[in-house]
C-alpha cells in the first residue's frame, strides 16, 4: 500500500481571499458548517438545489477526511425581500398575500418540498435545520449588542452603517459603481451599501409576521438572520460558510460586516475576523431560455425533471460532473447524458454486487455491511487495495483538491474497469468512493432508473406485452408485423432500440 492519498491535505477555494488554502480546522479535528439556506415562499429551482448539493459534497469530503461534521442548513420564512437590498416587499409576506394563505402554512408547504427535494438527490441530513424565526430573540440581542456603535435608525428601521467596519465589502471585491448602484437607495442612507437590521411596520399597516424590539414593531434583515444562527449553532468563528455565487455580493458581505461588529471588529486580513475562516461559493446552474425563474411559468423544479422521465441522481450527477465553481448549462440533452452514464454506473455495481453476494454468502467471514458503512479515507488507508490502489489514489487526490467531482467520477470508473480482482474488495472501495459522491448507487437499481414520464400513456406491462409480440414476429421472420409494432410503439413515445449495450431494450422519449 502506498500513502499517497494521506498526502493529499485538503484545500479549498477561500472567495474571501480567492485562493486555494489548506483546511486546517478551527476546532481539532472537527468542522463546522454553515450553508445558507432557502427562502421558503415558493418551490426550489433546480439551481438552488445545486447550492445544496455543493455543500453535501463537501460536508462528505469533510467526514471522508476524518473530521467530526457538524452542517447547519438555515431555512428563511422571513427577512428576505424580493430585492437582495432593502427595497420591496417581504417574499413570504407577497407570495401569502397572492394566495391569501397564513405565512405559516406557506412557509410549511414549501420547507417540505424542499425537503422532498434534498431526500431525492440524496443530500444528508444536516446536524440541524435552523429556522429563522424561531430566532427572533436572539436577532434582537445580536442587534441591541451592535446598534450603538455600528447601526443608525431611519424611519423605515435600524441601519447599519458600513463604514463602521474595516475592509468593508472584501468579498465582493467590486465596490465598483454598478455594484452600489443595484442597492436601491433608502432616503437618509449614510453609505448606499449600508443595510437594515431592523425593518419597521409602516405606520397603519401589520404585517402577518413582527416582534416587538426597541426599533418599533417589525422584523429582522435577512442578512442578520444568518449571522445570528450561524453564531449561535456553531461559534464564531467556525470553519466554513456556503451560499451561491449571489450571495458574494451583498448578503455574504453584510454577514460579515455584522459578524465583525459582533465579536471582532478587526480587519479582514485575518479572515477568521469574518465570523468563518473560508467563505465557499457554488457558481450559477443557468439554462438560457429563463426557465430558471421562479416567475416563468412552467420553471425547473426537480419533479419536472420527475415527470419527463428522469431520476432525480441524475441531476445529482450532472452537477457532480461540473467543478462547483464553474457555470453549468441545464440542457435537456445533458441531464439525459448524465442519466445514460447513472445507467452505466449503476449496471457496473449490479454486477459486482450480484458477485459479492456470492462471495459472502461462500464465506466463513461476512462482510455484509460493506454497502451501508460510511467509509472514512482512515478506513480504507488501513487496508491492501493492489490494483486498486491507482483508483483510490486518484480520487482522494481528486476529491481534496478543491472537490474536483469530476475528475473523482473517473476514479470511479477505474474502479469498476479494473480486472481480475477480488469483487470484495472492489465492492468495498466503491462503496467508499460513493460515500462521498453520495450517488446511492449501492442502492439503486435498474428499475428505479426507469421512471415513468407522466405524459406516458402505455403501462409498463403493455410496453413489455407489445415486445414479447414483436419479438415472436421476428422470429417468425414476419418482419412487416414487427415493424409495425415498432411503429406503433414509437407512435406512443417508446424508442425500441434493438441491440442496445446497455440492455435497455426500450427508452420513453
Ligand atoms: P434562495 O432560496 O433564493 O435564498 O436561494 C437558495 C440558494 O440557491 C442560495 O445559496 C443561492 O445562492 C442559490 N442559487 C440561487 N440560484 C441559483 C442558481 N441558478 N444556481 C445555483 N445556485 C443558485
Ligand atoms: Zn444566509
Amino acid at each position: 500500500m502506498t500513502d499517497v492519498a494521506a498526502q493529499n491535505p485538503l484545500r479549498l477555494f477561500n472567495s474571501l481571499t480567492r485562493s486555494l488554502e489548506v483546511f486546517e480546522p478551527v476546532h481539532a479535528g472537527e468542522a463546522r458548517v454553515y450553508s445558507c439556506g432557502p427562502t421558503v415562499y415558493n418551490y426550489p429551482h433546480i439551481g438552488n438545489m445545486r447550492a445544496y448539493v455543493f455543500a453535501d459534497v463537501l460536508g462528505r469530503t469533510l467526514s471522508w477526511k476524518g473530521y467530526a461534521l457538524t452542517h447547519v442548513i438555515n431555512i428563511t420564512d422571513v427577512g428576505h425581500l424580493t430585492d437582495d437590498a432593502d427595497a420591496g416587499e417581504d417574499k413570504m409576506e407577497k407570495m401569502a398575500a397572492e394566495r391569501a394563505q397564513s405565512i405559516w402554512d406557506i412557509a410549511d408547504h414549501y420547507k417540505q418540498a424542499y425537503w422532498a427535494d434534498v431526500r431525492a438527490l440524496n443530500i444528508r441530513q444536516p446536524a440541524q435545520w435552523t429556522v429563522a424565526t424561531d430566532y427572533v430573540e436572539q436577532m434582537i440581542e445580536f442587534a441591541k449588542g451592535i446598534a450603538e456603535k455600528h447601526c443608525y435608525e431611519l424611519e423605515s428601521g435600524l441601519y447599519f452603517d458600513v463604514s463602521t467596519v474595516a475592509d468593508y465589502g472584501r468579498l465582493a471585491r467590486a465596490q465598483t459603481e454598478d455594484g452600489e448602484g443595484r442597492i436601491e437607495a433608502v432616503e437618509g442612507k449614510r453609505n448606499a451599501a449600508d443595510f437594515a437590521i431592523w425593518r419597521k411596520t409602516p405606520p397603519g399597516e401589520s404585517r402577518q409576521m413582527e416582534w416587538d424590539s426597541p426599533w418599533g414593531r417589525g422584523a429582522p434583515g435577512w442578512h442578520l438572520e444568518c449571522s445570528v444562527m450561524s453564531g449561535e449553532v456553531l461559534g464564531f468563528p467556525f470553519d466554513i460558510h456556503t451560499g451561491g455565487i449571489d450571495h458574494r455580493e451583498i448578503h455574504h458581505p453584510n454577514e460579515i460586516a455584522q459578524n465583525q461588529a459582533h465579536c471582532c471588529t478587526n480587519g479582514l486580513d485575518d479572515p477568521r475576523n469574518s465570523g468563518a475562516r473560508i467563505w465557499m461559493h457554488n457558481n450559477f446552474l443557468v439554462e438560457r431560455s429563463g426557465k430558471m425563474s421562479k416567475s416563468s411559468g412552467e420553471f425547473l423544479r426537480l419533479q419536472l425533471l420527475i415527470d419527463r422521465g428522469y431520476h432525480p441522481v441524475a441531476y445529482r450527477l450532472m452537477c457532480l460532473q461540473a467543478h462547483y465553481r464553474s457555470e453549468l448549462e441545464f440542457s435537456w440533452e445533458g441531464l439525459g447524458a448524465a442519466l445514460t452514464r447513472l445507467k452505466r454506473m449503476v449496471m457496473g455495481v449490479e454486477t459486482l454486487k450480484a458477485r459479492h453476494a456470492e462471495l459472502v454468502s461462500a464465506s466463513s467471514a461476512p462482510k455484509a455491511s460493506v454497502f451501508e458503512e460510511a467509509w472514512t479515507l482512515k478506513q480504507v488507508q488501513g487496508d491492501e487495495w493492489g490494483k486498486l490502489q491507482p483508483a483510490l489514489d486518484k480520487f482522494d487526490a481528486a476529491i481534496a483538491d478543491d472537490l474536483n467531482t469530476a475528475v473523482a467520477l473517473t476514479a470511479f470508473d477505474d474502479v469498476l474497469a479494473v480486472k481480475k480482482v477480488d469483487a470484495i474488495k472492489k465492492a468495498e472501495l466503491a462503496a467508499a468512493m460513493d460515500a462521498v459522491l453520495g450517488l446511492n448507487l449501492l442502492n439503486l437499481t435498474r428499475a428505479d432508473l426507469r421512471i415513468r414520464p407522466k405524459s406516458a400513456r402505455l403501462t409498463e406491462a403493455e410496453i413489455e406485452a407489445a415486445l414479447a409480440r414483436r419479438k415472436e414476429a421476428r422470429a417468425a421472420k414476419d418482419f412487416a408485423a414487427s415493424d409495425a409494432i415498432r411503429d406503433e410503439l414509437a407512435g406512443q413515445g417508446v424508442e425500441v432500440m434493438d441491440g442496445d449495450p446497455l440492455g435497455w431494450e426500450w427508452k420513453l422519449s
